[in-house]
């Protein structure tokens, strides 16, 4: 009997010291500089930040989500999960310990399929938290759906030509480097016919339109807008901007993806869980109408209900990250990869929502987090892929295995099934009605 739920005692520490050095050194960088974790450092600021990634390093927890050939621990994602969870409680965790995302993913494709070249110049800057990275695939006209992609990518001689818009490309402008999706082949289906170019981002042709940013954040704030509209503008490549051969960029993006999708769920297990450390705090040391918060029944519901819906969530979490260890291999988890991912927004709305209420106004105010976590449900909705679309593949993948077995409850002659029930069991229905 395999399943056990317990930790090894020295992992058990090192998340100790991590959820310790979250809470102490870490989350009050949320509290000062919230809005740039994504910016290149000032020279000020890395008088703060660099020591603090330096004590990550000394621990050993650099990078964990890398095997040790890319420098980190290949703790696997189990042990990944139980991380992320602590690291999901503020902006600027993932930062300090290299796990942030779009970068980790980036830096996979990179590792998979990138020149030695490629390796030297992006990948190890990358890993070693001096650059920023970004991912451009979703278009102005349509993002779930790939085939209404139209940048293109022409091969011109020794070079590739890269023409065409993309849409809310995050951290583009301060990225050293994008990842782009492109169409090289039109004739076939787009499963088929696009492919993946590492482009660096001061490549001539590579225009920043605009960076637009997200709800709540002001129109005027210059550090605001990570989410840029980019027109690649004719942009010639050299041919081994390539990664991973032509028309392989579905293949690569779903490996990227899988992996994104899994680690967002991860670290919204620990902003459900700070919002509910917060719940609690709140219900117990606030009196209205001649009792505490914790002691009316509503906000009894409200814990008990986030509890339970964490509870839930986490479980399902650790087991698909227990899952990948054991498969290798992302595409047999594609379906709860995606259920994962259908759920993580109702659950970070669920239970933010019932924290901020049991706030009441300072709920809402600027002076906590709370807004800030509530935002990331709808933005957990959308990115990597609308909850709709997931639905799909957790459905089309469920009701194969019934295609593949069928019988299970079938419905037809279910008059005379009842019939031959009762009939097998006759003499104990008319003992029954004996003794009546
Ligand atoms: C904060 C943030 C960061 C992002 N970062 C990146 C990034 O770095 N790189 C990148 O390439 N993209 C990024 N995106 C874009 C994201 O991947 C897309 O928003 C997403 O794929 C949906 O595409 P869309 O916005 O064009 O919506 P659309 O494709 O227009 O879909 C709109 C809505 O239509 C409905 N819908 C769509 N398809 C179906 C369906 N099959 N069945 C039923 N209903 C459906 C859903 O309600 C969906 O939300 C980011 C998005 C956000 C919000």
């Amino acid at each position: 009997m395999a399943w056990d739920f317990t930790t090894e005692p020295e992992f058990q520490e090192k998340l100790d010291w991590m959820d310790g050095f979250v809470r102490d050194e870490i989350e009050p960088l949320d509290l000062v500089w919230g809005g740039k974790a994504f910016h290149p450092l000032s020279d000020t600021l890395r008088k703060v930040v660099d020591p603090l990634k330096q004590q990550v390093r000394d621990r050993g927890l650099w990078a964990c989500h890398l095997g040790p050939e890319l420098g980190g621990e290949g703790y696997g994602q189990l042990k990944l999960s139980l991380m992320n969870e602590i690291l999901g409680r503020s902006g600027w965790a993932p930062i300090i310990f290299g796990t942030q995302a779009p970068d980790t993913g980036n830096a996979e494709i990179i590792a998979h399929y990138g020149t030695e070249e490629q390796k030297e110049r992006y990948l190890l800057p990358l890993l070693n938290g001096e650059v920023f990275s970004s991912y451009s695939m979703t278009e102005p006209q349509g993002g779930s759906d790939p085939t209404l992609f139209t940048t293109r990518a022409r091969r011109d001689g020794d070079e590739w030509v890269l023409e065409g818009w993309k849409y809310f490309s995050s951290n583009a402008r301060t990225a050293a480097f994008l990842i782009v999706m492109a169409v090289s082949n039109p004739d076939v289906s787009a499963y088929k016919g696009m492919s993946m170019f590492l482009v660096p981002t001061d490549t001539a042709g590579v225009e920043i339109v605009r960076n637009v940013g997200l709800m709540g954040e002001s129109l005027h704030d210059e550090d605001a807008g990570m989410h840029a509209l980019i027109h690649y503008n004719e942009v010639r490549l050299p041919a081994e901007s390539l990664l991973g051969g032509e028309g392989q960029a579905f293949a690569i993006a779903q490996t990227r993806l899988g992996g994104g999708r899994i680690h967002h769920a991860m670290r919204t297990v620990g902003i459900c869980q700070k919002a509910l450390d917060m719940m609690c705090e709140r219900a117990l040391s606030r009196q209205t109408q001649g009792s505490l918060l914790a002691e009316k029944q509503s906000v009894q519901n409200y814990v008990a209900d986030s509890y339970a819906q964490l509870m839930q969530f986490r479980l399902f979490v650790l087991y698909v990250a227990w899952e990948i260890d054991e498969y290798q291999d992302y595409r047999k988890v594609r379906h709860d990869i995606a259920a994962i991912k259908v759920l993580t927004p109702q659950v970070l709305h669920d239970i933010v929502q019932r924290s901020i209420q049991v706030h009441g106004a300072l709920g809402v105010s600027n002076e906590m987090p709370l807004g800030r976590m509530w935002m990331m449900a709808p933005i957990m909705g959308l990115v990597d892929g609308p909850s709709e679309v997931h639905r799909v593949t957790v459905a089309r993948q469920v009701l194969k295995r019934y295609e593949a077995a069928p019988g299970l409850w079938p419905t037809e002659h279910l008059p005379e099934k009842i019939a031959a029930a009762r009939e097998k069991f006759a003499e104990y229905l008319e003992l029954e009605v004996a003794n009546l």
